[in-house]
């Protein structure tokens, strides 16, 4: 292990067990955020789905040491608080988009260890066939749908002038994986529109990739997940105006209504971007509490539609002292 990823873990275990970091996060909690639980590490481990994406049994060793350092609570009961306190500091788990592997590979593990955890939906893909862009791309490049539809979503790129990377055809695998996160992340600046018919030219998967609203209500059911919305389109909303603005928070509001018994008051930011007319917009669709992705810690005293989470990737599931060292930068004054 790398010097400087030994210090971090070293330093982030001390503070969590130190008494300064105790009273630092006395009565704060911490909402981690999470996308993907896949169905293998190793596939999870790779540069381009590192961030997003984590193995289950990386996922099963983040849960056993949360459970040893945290209360795993309710996200409401970090924003609401109740008259119950351990003197442990809370954890509440959440997971943006609403993948089926959530409902697949995520909740058997959650109720293995009792964790509850909250899900943000991107409603229209709930129940349909709609796919995600970033994850039809970048597998259809990475060849796991095979060279043919590789070679013609390659074809179509070039056609928009977006030639591939010459390192997208290194021999080394961490190299290539690398080179392909760079790229999507260059395709996140084209019009929607563009890339959802760009994601037209990848291959149908057998499974559709987000959840249905069956799965959604049995999970629902079990007591230890609650949903809210993230977008319907996961349309960025601070590119959108007043009236598409209004429309996509209303049609993500009423499809939970209809989907849900118990929807959280709590909206989720799809790619984490608000300014104050999207959290005005959003206060009036009667959302008290809005989710970002600025790191930090909540304390009870930041803005309630600006809260704070901690992304958890591969790396830091399968290291979590690595977690206690960033709950420590965000925790300091
Ligand atoms: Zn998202």
């Amino acid at each position: 292990m790398a010097i400087k990823q030994l210090l971090k873990r070293t330093s982030g275990w001390l503070y969590l067990n130190s008494p300064v970091g105790r009273h630092q996060l006395h009565g704060a909690g911490v909402i981690l955020m999470l996308h993907r639980v896949l169905a293998n590490d190793r596939a999870a481990d790779l540069p381009h789905r590192n961030e997003l994406c984590v193995g289950p049994k990386a996922f099963e060793h983040l849960l056993t040491w949360l459970k040893k350092n945290f209360d795993c609570v309710p996200l409401m009961e970090i924003l609401q608080p109740g008259a119950i306190r351990t003197g442990r500091p809370k954890i509440a788990l959440t997971f943006d988009d609403g993948w089926r592997d959530n409902a697949l590979n995520a909740f058997p593990l959650l109720k293995k260890h009792q964790v509850p955890a909250s899900i943000f939906l991107s409603t229209d893909y709930i129940g349909s066939r709609q796919r995600f862009w970033w994850e039809s791309l970048g597998e259809t490049l990475w060849r796991s749908h095979g060279e043919k539809a590789r070679a013609h979503l390659i074809e179509c790129l070039q056609r928009l002038g977006l030639p591939l990377p010459v390192l997208l055809d290194d021999l080394d695998v961490q190299r290539r994986s690398l080179a392909l996160l760079h790229f999507l992340q260059t395709l996140k600046t084209l019009p929607p529109g563009e890339l959802s018919r760009l994601t037209d030219q990848c291959p149908d998967e057998s499974l559709p990739q987000a959840l249905d609203w069956h799965q959604v209500r049995a999970l629902e059911a079990s007591g230890l997940i609650r949903f809210g919305p993230h977008g319907a389109s996961h349309s960025i909303l601070t590119g959108l105006d007043d009236q598409r603005l209004d429309e996509e928070l209303s049609r993500s509001r009423n499809a939970l209504l209809n989907g849900c018994n118990r929807p959280l008051p709590v909206y989720c930011y799809p790619n984490g971007n608000h300014d104050e007319r999207v959290r005005e917009h959003v206060a009036d669709h009667d959302f008290p509490f809005a989710l970002g992705t600025v790191a930090g810690i909540y304390r009870g005293i930041s803005d309630p539609l600006a809260l704070p989470r901690i992304g958890i990737s591969q790396r830091t599931a399968r290291n979590p002292e690595l977690l206690s060292w960033r709950i420590y930068r965000g925790a300091r004054p």
